[in-house]
């Protein structure tokens, strides 16, 4: 991919004057259109761009009709929050008929629409890149047939599109996730982590079914998040002989201290000749092979259905955001475009190749080439399926081959705020470390029972469950050692062997962890490798662009805001909200956007007299003129003196009867809760790539102290002594904050054109 096809930073929208816009949504639903569609809708307002909202895929677009309608601001109000779509899908026959995209230009021209944006399956992206293509014969044969004027066609010599990639199965190749992928995941993680109560109480196994055709992502994904024990993926067939395997892993699991047994097959899995394992026959092979009385779920659509998760709901509106510069700025040459997301940043991707790229996979698991197939889907696939297996594979590990002089002793610990998540990477890091014939030490209470040498060796069996519990086993507190604590605390690394340390915590951990570096020379023992990793709900530490628990809190808050909304739906109410996240906007920012809050107040971007008399102002125009509801949302630090109470009491005062207003501090509820998907799944990668620079260090007899974290394409890690250098330690956070970029996207689809 060329680097111009990455954007980082959020562009302003091109002037869209006199421009229309038709949206539509096509072939499969998928959670999150509805983020996208509104975007799409508000972007192009806010440019002054015309949009008509195309129903039912392209079949609207050939009935014409009521099929095409012009779309105004709150036209596409309360939806973010709805599963599927509300422009509604289809999949039409019609449309690849060049009979069916003549007509389906004549609509588009007849309302003045040459610019496209396609929420869609690869499908519906190459039908809309057929349309383009197709466009000046298609336009040429209606002027000869007398159905569009040369006036209208000259007017209209090109069709400009974008693509957003609509897909539960995340498959485009080229794009890190398309929208509906992530909510899908917690869906089927709900569900195994409700499958695994009622299992391990019967010892039972479950084979659990999840959508999937060619694509193992949410099978995969699901494995690796819900603590599965064997998973059946389409990209990579298993050997043959692979029933025998998989019996003695899960009976090895058994002996290792798991209660229950999940197996989870992606419903494309074949075997090498190509034959499908289906759930039923995994079933009949634990029965036969291992005399369990398996039962199996197959999930379906539940899988599509529901809320969009927050980052459905953020990421989609930024992908809406981005498709409308794209069909705004896109020259009539240039070739289409999906815009997709990867690491953090937009992709624009050339449409004909992406899809080309993702329609190849299947070929290639024909022809047996698995590892092109999987490298198809991305780096983090193959890591991650290399970490299923790694800590799936329990006891075969645990004890054989592995030298008592050679084991070493690796102590994990947490520090700083609780974060959901902490318990998944401390799980994974203590499997992994006994799979590489480590010794692995909990240290119990942060750096409290560090410094009191409170701590004791977790076997495999231990962290049993910890996958998708919330909170912290081992314990964290937030206090760091002062000067006077680092002997203990050499003293207790040094009383119980300690060879590497890997820290799984936040902005306490870190600044611990850096106190101890920069006292290495008084102490030995802190000259061991040590790793921090970043778990902390306010996403505020270095080195790292997201970090363990903010999507957790992120969908608490959401899901609370989508609550507090439809509480006051019924009456004309404003809220203001509060959240967690100290210094650091990115949880107000993030889930205001997610929520669809019309005001979103952040330390950051700070709280000026002047923006609350503008507000103040905006709102009451806005209640009489028929606004029932309006959302504020202001992270805990915005201001030390406009606080949420004082902003509250300030509407109120100027409301003048025409609406009320409530605040709602949301406080702790916000670091707890089973972590979702998403953060397991980071808990996962973080503490392999940790433990993998732990054994890079230990074999290289090196003991740099390191942070590792999500930057770029890829987990990188940075020396501990440059942390002072990448913070504001007077706001404790970074420096440098992408998120921050989304600040104008959240501006534009809340802020009505004034
Ligand atoms: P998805 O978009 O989820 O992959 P489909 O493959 O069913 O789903 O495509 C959705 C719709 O996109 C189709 O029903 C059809 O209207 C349109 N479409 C798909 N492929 C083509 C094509 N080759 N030419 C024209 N239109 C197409």
């Amino acid at each position: 991919m060329r680097v111009d096809d990455e954007l980082r930073l959020t562009p302003t929208l091109p002037d869209g004057r006199g421009l229309r816009i038709g949206i539509l949504t096509s072939g499969g639903d998928a959670q999150g259109m509805n983020a996208a569609v509104r975007a799409v809708v508000r972007s192009a307002l806010s440019v002054g761009a015309e949009v008509y909202a195309i129903y039912e895929g392209y079949q609207g677009m050939i009935d014409g009709g009521d099929g095409i309608r012009k779309f105004g601001w709150d036209d596409v109000g309360s939806i973010l929050n709805r599963g599927g779509t509300v422009i509604g899908t289809f999949r039409c026959k019609a449309m690849r008929e060049r009979s069916g995209r003549l007509k389906a230009v004549q609509n588009l021209l007849e309302h003045g629409i040459d610019r496209l944006v396609v929420i869609g399956g690869d499908g519906s992206l190459t039908g809309l890149d057929v349309l383009r293509t197709e466009w000046t014969d298609l336009v040429a044969e209606l002027v000869d047939t007398g159905r569009v004027s040369p006036e209208v066609a000259r007017e209209h010599p090109s069709l400009m599109i974008a693509g957003l990639v609509g897909s539960i199965d995340n498959d485009l190749v080229g794009s890190d996730m398309t929208i509906g992928a992530d909510t899908a995941l917690h869906r089927i993680v709900d569900a195994i982590d409700d499958l695994t109560s009622t299992a391990a109480s019967h010892q039972r196994s479950f084979v659990v079914e999840v959508m999937g055709r060619h694509c193992g992502y949410l099978a995969l994904m699901a494995a690796v998040a819900g603590g599965a024990d064997y998973v059946l993926i389409p990209e990579r067939p298993p050997e043959d002989g692979w029933e025998d395997r998989m019996c003695a892993e899960l009976k090895r699991g058994r002996q290792s201290g798991r209660r229950d047994s999940i197996v989870i097959v992606a419903e494309g899995a074949t075997d090498r000749a190509g034959n499908r394992i289906t759930s039923e026959y995994v079933r009949q092979v634990l029965k036969d092979k291992l005399g369990e009385d398996a039962r199996v779920t197959i999930l379906g659509h539940v899988q599509r259905g529901g809320r969009p998760s927050a980052y459905d709901r953020w990421a989609s509106t930024w992908l809406g955001y981005h498709a409308v510069h794209e069909v705004l700025s896109t020259t009539p040459e240039a070739e289409g475009r999906v815009i997709g997301t990867g690491a953090n940043r937009i992709h624009r991707l050339p449409l004909v190749k992406a899809v080309a790229d993702t329609k190849s996979v299947p070929g290639l698991i024909e022809q047996g080439r698995y590892n092109e197939a999987m490298r198809m889907r991305g780096r983090s696939f193959v890591e991650m399926d290399a970490i299923f297996t790694e800590l799936s594979e329990p006891a075969r590990t645990e004890t054989e081959g592995v030298e008592d002089a050679d084991r070493k002793r690796i102590a994990i610990m947490h520090a700083g705020g609780p974060a959901p998540g902490m318990n998944t990477a401390a799980r994974a890091a203590v499997r992994l470390g006994i799979s590489r014939g480590h010794t692995v030490i909990g240290i119990h209470n942060g750096f409290v029972g560090l410094a009191a040498g409170d701590m004791s060796e977790l076997a495999w069996g231990d962290v049993e469950g910890w996958a998708g519990e919330g909170g912290a086993e081992l314990g964290t507190r937030r206090e760091t050692p002062s000067t006077r604590d680092l002997y203990a605390v050499s003293r207790a690394l040094e009383d119980n062997h300690i060879d590497a340390l890997l820290v799984i915590g936040g902005y306490s951990a870190y600044e611990g962890i850096h106190t101890m570096t920069t006292e290495r020379d008084r102490y030995p023992a802190f000259r061991i490798p040590t790793v921090c990793i970043p778990a902390s709900i306010d996403n505020n530490l270095p080195g790292s662009e997201l970090s363990i628990g903010a999507d957790t809190a992120l969908n608490v808050i959401v899901e609370a805001m989508d609550k507090i909304k439809e509480s006051g739906i019924a009456s004309r109410r404003c809220f203001v909200v509060e959240t967690m996240g100290r210094d650091c906007g990115y949880l107000a920012l993030m889930s205001g956007i997610a929520a669809g809050a019309e005001r979103i107040y952040t330390n950051e971007d700070g709280i000026s007299l002047d923006d609350l008399a503008n507000d103040v102002h905006w709102l009451r125009e806005s209640f009489a003129h028929g606004r029932r509801l309006f959302l504020a949302v202001r992270n805990e630090n915005a201001s030390r003196n406009y606080t949420t109470d004082f902003i509250a009491r300030l509407l109120e005062e100027e409301s003048h009867g025409m609406y009320d207003v409530r605040q709602v501090v949301l406080g702790h509820m916000q670091q707890g809760g089973s972590p979702s998907p998403f953060d397991r799944l980071l808990a996962n990668r973080l503490a392999y790539r940790a433990l993998n620079l732990i054994d890079d260090e230990l074999a290289a007899h090196q003991d740099g102290p390191w942070f590792i974290g999500v930057n770029e394409s890829d987990m990188r890690p940075s020396k501990m002594e440059t942390m002072p250098s990448l913070v504001d330690s007077a706001h404790r956070r970074p420096r440098e904050q992408w998120w921050l970029t989304m600040s104008p996207v959240g501006r534009t689809v809340s802020d009505e054109v004034r």
